[in-house]
């Protein structure tokens, strides 16, 4: 099931010619187990989650009968965290916070593929954008990408993510399909992304439709739409690349959209 991602990914174990009848065994009864999954919420609004909780169509067969969802506030009445397949984490990790550091670190042993899971986790989005000082925790000023502190397998971006691109994530997971995921294996690295991206990989590359979903995505207004193309204020720009990151023609290769749309 997971094997082949985990054989991509370099987290076999041992050679299987190394391997006990035991252990062979246990990888094949791990093989037929429906996935183990996880759900972590850092620092978030909680969109992502409800995007996947919520009672859409799409995602109820997938919650109902092809994972076992094992751990993850209010989902799950469990409070240490076991080991699974696949950790979904939401938000991103501010770094005052030893809690949240915690529990990502041990996300990171416990889980096969830890996944960072909607815009907050893949780049901070708009939690970037804290300067601290709130009343509760004034001291809780810089929050990162999951990416910045522990390794991550994938990213699925999206405020919150698609049902949609949930579903087919986890299906291509199951699937081992890496066409699917490769571009969500690179976007873990795409941290340090800024409005310029846009103009340099999107607009100067003749990809843009003008559609200014990165001017409504950006919590600073620093990306205005002129003559139907983004203009970026780099002075307001705060690097969080959340705009580059919602942008439909920037990382997820043209040919694919193609055949998802069967052109
Ligand atoms: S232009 Fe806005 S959304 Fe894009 S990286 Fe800068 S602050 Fe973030
Ligand atoms: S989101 Fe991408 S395609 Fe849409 S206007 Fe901005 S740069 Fe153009």
């Amino acid at each position: 099931m997971l094997a082949r991602i985990k054989e991509f990914l370099g987290m076999e174990a041992k050679p299987k010619e190394e391997a006990s009848e035991q252990e062979v065994e246990k990888v094949a009864e791990e093989e037929k187990a429906k996935p183990r999954i996880g759900y972590i919420h850092l620092s978030g609004c909680t969109g992502d989650g409800m995007s996947l909780t919520e009672n859409y169509d799409i995602l109820a067969p997938l919650l109902t009968e092809m994972i076992d969802i094992v751990y993850g506030q209010t989902l799950v009445d469990l409070w240490e965290m076991p080991e699974m397949d696949i950790a979904l984490v939401e938000g991103s990790v501010c770094l005052q916070d030893d809690h949240s550091m915690k529990e990502l670190l041990e996300v990171r042993e416990k889980a096969g593929l830890v996944v960072a899971f909607g815009s907050c986790a893949a780049t901070g989005c708009f939690t970037r954008y804290s300067r601290g000082g709130q009343q509760a925790n004034p001291n809780h000023e810089s929050f990162v990408p999951i990416a910045d502190v522990v390794k991550v397998d994938l990213a699925i971006p999206g405020c919150p993510p698609s049902p949609e691109i949930i579903a087919k994530t986890v299906v291509a997971v199951l699937n081992g399909d890496m066409d699917y995921l490769q571009p969500m294996m690179d976007l873990v690295g795409y941290t340090e992304a800024c409005g310029c991206d846009l103009q340099t990989k999107v607009v100067n590359q003749a990809l843009c439709i003008g559609c200014g979903t990165c001017a409504m995505s950006c919590q600073t207004r620093a990306v205005t739409m002129t003559n139907g193309r983004p203009e970026i204020n780099e002075d307001r720009c705060i690097k969080c690349g959340i705009c580059y990151v919602q942008c439909p023609r920037s990382w997820w290769p043209a040919d694919r959209i193609n055949q998802d749309l069967g052109l």
